[in-house]
């Protein structure tokens, strides 16, 4: 061979492992969890949500379970805005909408007064 050129072995080449797309998933779709753990690069990777549900490892910080595509996430400020509490990641947490929805009702109960276990139910008056 002559000087200066050299023969590239296979395992000099750059590899990437590539995973196929699940079924009809688009970036389009709105399943943030599903696009959040597949792509760390894509443009929904960096939003709030996908950088919270990154830091939560996929949990719901309310009742720790494993979110799951389909579910319905929201954002909760641990210091409310009305409060002082500022939209920096380390203000919020993911929460299924059901979460949400218990932890706010709770949370305005013990502002109001209410003891905790005296609750009103959901659309009491
Ligand atoms: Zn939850």
């Amino acid at each position: 061979m002559p000087d200066g050129i050299r023969l590239i072995g296979h395992t000099a080449m750059h590899q990437e492992q590539y995973i196929k797309v699940r079924g009809m998933a688009s970036p389009y779709d709105g399943n943030l969890i599903y696009w959040s753990r597949r792509l760390r690069t894509h443009w929904a990777a960096g939003t709030p949500m996908a950088r919270l549900l990154r830091r939560q490892q996929g949990r719901c910080s309310s009742c720790g379970l494993t979110f799951r595509d389909g579910d319905r996430l929201e954002m909760h400020h641990i210091v409310r805005p009305a409060d002082g509490g500022t939209n920096r990641d380390n203000n919020l947490q993911a929460l299924h909408v059901h979460c949400h929805d218990q932890l706010t009702a709770r949370q305005q109960a013990e502002r109001n007064g209410y003891p905790r276990q005296g609750l009103p139910s959901r659309g009491a008056v």
